[in-house]
């Protein structure tokens, strides 16, 4: 049975572009309720341990410094089948095959900086969820 949560990060250029306030409307506009949020900045090392299962891709270095190179806002969503409703909005990982009228289509400016960041599966929602919120920080 699919899931109720996934887990999101605006990511550091949708933060220094001003984009917060629009991804958010997009978020509640689609039904998603928001259990818990904040904004926050990731260490390297932070960003490292997060994205762990991508250590020996190419990219792994240049995503964990640009992942820790500026505030972003991270939060817990909730709607029925969560993780697989919000990768529909936010749309493919490169924006240039990303779908009209999504997330990343509308404010990502390259594959490695592409807006928003969203769960890929039940259970990796719940661990991303808890590695940025304790129990009394979902509401
Ligand atoms: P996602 O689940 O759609 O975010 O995609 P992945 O889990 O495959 O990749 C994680 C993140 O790494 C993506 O959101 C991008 O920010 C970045 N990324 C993925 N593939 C590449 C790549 O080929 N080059 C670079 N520079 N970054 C990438």
């Amino acid at each position: 049975m699919s899931g109720y949560k996934t887990f999101t990060m605006i990511k550091p250029t949708a933060v220094k572009n001003g984009h917060i306030g629009s991804i958010l409307d997009m978020i509640n506009n689609a039904e998603f309720r928001i259990v818990a949020m904040k904004l926050t900045k990731l260490s390297y090392e932070r960003a490292e341990k997060f994205y762990s299962v991508h250590k020996e891709k190419p990219f792994y270095q240049d995503l964990c410094t640009f992942m820790s190179s500026g505030s972003i806002v991270a939060a817990v969503l909730e709607k029925e089948n969560a993780v697989e409703a919000y990768r529909k909005l936010i749309g493919a990982t490169n924006p240039d095959n990303a779908a009209e009228g999504t997330i990343r289509k509308l404010y990502a400016t390259s594959l490695q900086e592409n807006a928003v960041h969203g769960s890929d599966s039940d259970e990796n929602a719940i661990i991303e969820g808890d590695f940025f919120f304790s129990t009394l920080e979902k509401y």
